[in-house]
């Protein structure tokens, strides 16, 4: 007879996710902290968005829509992210998500043993989908500046590589790629023959360059975006998002849809149509100013980055002590922050996110600063 336990896959087994848990078991006994873990912001979606979604579940726009999403959207966003690149960007699926993206793109690229390269620290997910798909990451070390450098890429690369995963602004560092490491990466990907993956999500929220994101999708044609709703517009429940790419790689993504997500909730993509047009100018002002009170107020005490978009910072653990030491006192105290292991292969730094209100900010940064 087999037990329960039995019936989990190697597959389920292959993804650790140790670290956070022990995060959570340590904030359970949290009362009312003062909470840097979140990432999602703040604010909440705007009511013309809210609007136009319940008028649209009124109206009837409640059954499956096409596996590759409402042709306005998709239309919209190929228009739009085109005149953005400079070029036809390709085809635009509609995705849960920009998860549901990332588990597309990497199931319709990688075979068993492919290789996939992106930067440590990374976004957790990188790592777990491939481990699902029998891919290996091969991870490349950005400390101390987390910046692109394409030499320590270029070296990791084998006949086996056939992803280079980017993510900027970047989820936990915050780090922008400036134009030039954008370009050193796609002269990377051409020369080798590389699908750049590049995970944009937080592309609203850049603070020192306007709206102007430096894209590889600029540059090269074998790169596919992924950008969504969940932080640009509040909407991390809605799971809305897109990937736009070449058609072969955006095609087998669709045909995998249909039969995984079948397709991205049928009320919310025509909400999504009118999120296109609303200003979020405001939203990223009051960011600009919490990046602004975050890195002043830890820079004081910590080894820091200062972070040039999303919501995050990620300061250098105090001398003497693991990041996940630093973490157990910071919790002590009533602040909740991520060690750095969750989304590295090493344990020295930590994750803040500020998007909360700035008196938590300042309350919470002058906790961690009196723990050095
Ligand atoms: N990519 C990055 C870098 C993220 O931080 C997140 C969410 N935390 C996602 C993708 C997935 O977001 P969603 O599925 O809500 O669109």
């Amino acid at each position: 007879m087999r037990s329960a336990a039995d019936y989990v896959s190697r597959r389920a087994l292959g993804v650790d996710a140790s670290g956070i848990r022990k995060v959570f078991d340590l904030a359970a006994k949290m009362k009312d902290p003062i909470n840097f873990s979140i990432g999602l912001p703040d604010f909440d979606v705007p009511d013309a968005v809210k609007n136009v979604a319940i008028e649209s579940i009124r109206r009837g726009d409640n059954r499956y829509t096409q596996t590759q999403g409402i042709a306005p959207l998709r239309e919209r966003l190929r228009k739009d992210l085109s005149a953005e690149m400079g070029r036809d960007v390709g085809d635009v699926l509609i995705t849960s998500g920009v998860s549901g993206g990332l588990f597309l793109a990497i199931l319709a690229t990688i075979d068993p043993g492919d290789e996939a390269i992106f930067l440590d620290p990374y976004f957790v997910m990188y790592k777990h989908l491939l481990t699902m798909a029998g891919g290996k990451s091969v991870i490349i070390n950005s400390y101390p500046d987390f910046r692109f450098h394409a030499e320590r890429v270029e070296k990791s690369i084998t006949p086996r590589t056939k992803l280079l995963i980017l993510n900027s602004p970047s989820n936990p560092t915050g780090v922008v790629m400036s134009e030039a490491e954008v370009r050193s990466a796609v002269d990377v990907a051409r020369k080798h023959g590389l699908l750049i993956v590049s995970d944009e999500i937080y592309e609203p929220f850049l603070y020192d360059r306007g709206r102007g994101l430096p894209s590889a999708a600029k540059h090269y044609e074998n790169t596919l975006i992924l950008r969504g709703f969940s932080k640009s517009h509040a909407m991390t429940g809605w799971r809305l998002g897109y990937a736009a790419g070449p058609e072969p790689v955006i095609s087998q993504m669709t045909k995998l849809q249909q039969y995984t997500y079948v397709c991205a909730p049928s009320p919310l993509q025509h909400a999504a149509v009118a999120a296109l047009d609303v200003p979020m100018g405001d939203a990223v002002a009051a960011y600009r100013k919490k990046r602004d009170l975050v890195f002043d107020r830890l820079s004081r005490k910590f080894e820091v980055v200062r972070p040039e978009g999303a919501f995050y910072i990620f300061p250098k653990a105090p001398a003497g002590v693991t990041a996940m030491e630093f973490v157990a006192k910071a919790i002590e105290n009533n602040v909740l922050v991520i060690p750095g292991n969750v989304f590295s292969e090493q344990d020295t730094h930590f994750r803040i996110s500020y998007a909360t209100t700035d008196e938590k900010i300042a309350r919470g940064c002058d906790v961690l600063c009196s723990l050095v």
